[in-house]
């Protein structure tokens, strides 16, 4: 009788380490680098972390919308992010901008209540 064939026993195992889709190194748990896209979404394929900031640093560049107050609005697929790695998104600039607004505002209100309570003392 013959022994049931298992997908993970072959004769010749092959084993195949991983490399960075663009420089071809070889990847290790030290050198892998990891890519969020503004979404949060990961890209596809290994990089090695010179590449992976490379990559994500493009990525920026290619999302980049406008300079607004000092915060840099990304927009992919018609979304507008107030942020990089933010997992929500406006489907208008202008909405975009009034989140902005208003947590700077909330900033201010924070800095005034520091301010206030410094006096205080
Ligand atoms: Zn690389």
């Amino acid at each position: 009788m013959e022994a049931p064939r298992s997908a993970f026993v072959t004769k010749r195992p092959s084993i195949r380490i991983l490399a960075c889709v663009k420089c071809g190194v070889k990847i290790t748990v030290e050198n892998i680098g990891r890519i969020s896209d503004v979404d949060g979404l990961t890209v596809n394929g290994a990089h090695c972390k010179p590449c992976a900031r490379e990559v994500v640093q493009e990525l920026k560049e290619g999302r980049f919308y406008e300079n607004y107050r000092g915060k840099v609005i990304y927009c992919k697929d018609d979304k507008f992010f107030p942020e990089w790695f933010c997992l929500f998104y406006f489907r208008t600039v202008e909405h975009c901008r009034a989140f902005i607004d208003a947590k700077l505002k909330e900033l201010e209100g924070l800095q005034e209540t520091l301010e206030y309570w410094e006096e205080k003392k």
